[in-house]
């Protein structure tokens, strides 16, 4: 079965090329235009969550911080997927306990090795 991955993303560009990124290697992406929707429609069979920082309603941090607060999403992967670059930033990534941060625009390959060490 394919592995299923939810991007949270405001964008619709994002989310499509993130989709014809990782459709085509086997997997299947769920998307969320903001941190609240994501909420309202995660399930366990998610293995990774690519989430940006900046969305209307709810951003990534405070998605992220909720996420991990539920048990059953506790140990998920969870990559940042963000413009955002800077330390502090990157930092307050780190205390929420992510797998990693991918500064956009993404490379394809190099961020489909990323999400392929991740599903395992
Ligand atoms: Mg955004």
């Amino acid at each position: 079965m394919a592995k299923k991955v939810m991007c949270v993303d405001d964008s619709s560009t994002i989310r499509m090329l993130v989709e014809k990124t990782l459709v085509p290697a086997g997997f299947e992406v769920v998307g969320a235009e903001n941190g609240q929707i994501a909420l309202d429609n995660v399930s366990p069979d998610i293995v990774i969550f690519l989430v940006d920082v900046n969305m209307p309603v709810m951003g990534g941090f405070e998605f992220v911080e909720k996420l991990k607060n539920r048990p059953e999403y506790k140990s998920k992967a969870v990559i940042f997927l963000t413009t955002e670059s800077s330390a502090e930033k990157k930092e307050k990534g780190k205390t929420l306990g992510i797998n990693g941060w991918i500064v956009k625009p993404f490379e394809p390959d190099s961020f489909l090795k990323v999400i392929n060490m991740l599903a395992g």
